[in-house]
């Protein structure tokens, strides 16, 4: 699948949580993509919201924007604890990450 088709053609949204049980805290999701994740004190990374807030509830989602598509999907590849999932927002079916089909 394209990553165009992953954004969906028909203008559905995708969004991004990350499991903090599984996360390494190496830090390499923060390095692709720094407007979407951040590493907390407690050394394991979060979504941030759009307006640059760390969303600490497990499992928070946050939109992932069109122009930064790439850069979270190449986290979620790179992500030593395969613990960032990518979903549609309309279905919530995961469309990259460990639980993708
Ligand atoms: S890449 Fe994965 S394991 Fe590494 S800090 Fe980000 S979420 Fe955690």
């Amino acid at each position: 699948m394209s990553v165009q088709q992953m954004a969906g053609v028909d203008g559905g949204e995708l969004e991004v949580w990350i499991d903090q049980d599984l996360c390494t805290g190496d830090g390499i999701c923060a390095q692709y993509a720094p407007e979407v994740f951040e590493l907390d004190i407690d050394g394991l990374a979060y979504v941030k919201s759009a307006d640059d807030e760390l969303l600490q509830d497990k499992g928070a989602t946050t939109p992932v924007p069109l122009p930064l598509l790439t850069d979270v999907i190449d986290s979620a590849k790179e992500c030593p604890g395969d613990c960032i999932h990518v979903r549609r927002v309309s279905d919530k079916a995961e469309v990259y990450g460990p639980d993708a089909e």
